[in-house]
């Protein structure tokens, strides 16, 4: 596939290491269900083919932010029958009748969202099989305890009247991926109580659900009866202070790989990309790799004194399948020179180079990582640019093709 010569950039998503992370993830969480989550088109992966690996990996729940997400893995044909699909992010006014017609669990985490799906079931004839999403630390969506009492009694009320079903609880965690936070505990304490209210309002729950990837991954106490894994399920970890993707049996399902679309000899002392911000040292060879800000490579992770920029392996017998473990043959990594621009960033590729305009490089993959001595991740990215490896994928702009293996 590599050797393709028709693609300036593009990324490989491997199908299989996203079915494999999702068994991993079962395995970690073995008395729970696996929600795949899929929102930001799959994290940048394509939302529809992640989806269907997720399912081959053995999820039986999808999750998206928004209700286009959702109905969008319906319109692709993923019935009822191959995946329960729950969404949970909407403001007044979103197609929720849509939503019920397409066979989708709807968050609540609002009185006049309730209300909005009660209208909506009314509307349809469909019973809303509704997650009451509570805040139980986070401070950020959901309904706070006192407003979840003060809403329970309307969603029973459309439940006895036949109108919704009400057979989720769920919240999120703020500090899962620092497993030893005491908020971890509170917030997995304060999410039973709220069960348990709502249990005792007649409520016969299917499932209850708190873990992101770093509490499936760490934290059993919080699997309850559906885990909710995002970043894990591409491979990627979600703890990466504390552990590598190998070290939890995942395998990065993205690489993201250029042909360099030119390669000169320049003298010593040239200032390369705007503002000059890298300066070679000696005659060397330059390459342009075309990828930039607008493709979703940070600007942060320019090359500039005192700050590597992004790392990038290049040469080798195929770069773009260096495998976990060592650099392949004759493969090396080399830092972004001097300034990311918005179509293009360039390499000092050194004196002795030999790569030629088309030669593909690959910027991250399903290597070890550099504190491995392996080829560079999602997370070496984040790394150089100072965020998390989230932000790297779900980034990656739509100018670059998604092909998958
Ligand atoms: N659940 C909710 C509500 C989320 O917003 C997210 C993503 O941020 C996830 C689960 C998955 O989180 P992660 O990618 O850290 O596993």
């Amino acid at each position: 596939v590599s050797t393709s010569t028709t693609f300036p950039a593009r990324a490989v998503v491997d199908l299989d290491a996203i079915a494999g992370n999702v068994a991993a993830l079962a395995a970690h969480a073995p008395s729970a269900a696996v929600m795949a989550v899929v929102k930001a088109d799959a994290y940048g992966h394509g939302l529809v083919p992640a989806a269907r690996a997720a399912l081959a990996g053995g999820a039986t729940w999808l999750g998206t932010a928004q209700v286009a997400e959702a109905l969008a893995l319906r319109a692709a044909g993923i019935t009822a029958a191959d995946a329960r699909v729950l969404t949970w992010l909407y403001a007044p006014g979103a197609p929720l009748a849509a939503l019920l017609e397409a066979d989708v669990d709807v968050s609540v985490h609002a009185d006049w969202a309730l209300a909005e799906v009660v209208a909506a079931a009314r509307a349809t004839g469909r019973v809303a099989r509704v997650h009451l999403k509570v805040d139980t630390g986070l401070g950020r969506n959901g309904l706070v305890p006192p407003d979840l009492a003060r809403v329970l009694p309307d969603a029973m009320t459309a439940r006895a009247e036949g109108l919704i079903d009400v057979v989720g609880v769920w919240s999120h965690l703020a500090f899962a991926d620092e497993p030893g936070n005491p908020t971890v505990l509170h917030q997995a304490e304060v999410f039973d109580d709220a069960v348990r209210l709502v249990e005792q309002a007649g409520a016969a729950l299917e499932v209850r659900h708190l873990a992101n990837s770093a509490a499936t991954l760490t934290a059993p106490r919080m699997h309850y009866d559906l885990v909710r894994p995002g970043i894990a399920v591409y491979g990627l970890t979600p703890v990466p202070q504390i552990a590598s993707s190998a070290d939890h049996g995942l395998t990065p399902a993205m690489t993201l790989e250029a042909r360099l679309a030119n390669v000169k000899r320049v003298p010593a002392g040239q200032g390369v990309s705007y503002a000059h911000r890298y300066v070679t040292t000696q005659e060397t060879t330059l390459g342009v790799v075309p990828l930039g800000y607008a493709d979703g490579i940070p600007r942060h992770a320019s090359g500039e004194p005192g700050h590597p920029g992004g790392p990038v392996l290049v040469g080798g017998a195929d770069a773009a399948d260096a495998a976990s473990g060592a650099l392949p043959d004759g493969a090396r990594v080399l830092h972004v020179a001097g300034r990311v621009c918005m179509d293009q960033l360039v390499l000092d590729l050194g004196p002795y180079a030999t790569e030629r305009a088309g030669d593909v490089v690959t910027l991250f993959g399903a290597g070890a990582g550099l504190a491995h001595g392996g080829a560079p991740t999602a997370q070496d990215w984040a790394d150089a640019a100072g965020t998390i490896s989230y932000e790297i994928v779900t980034r990656l702009g739509a100018r670059v093709p998604r092909t998958y293996v």
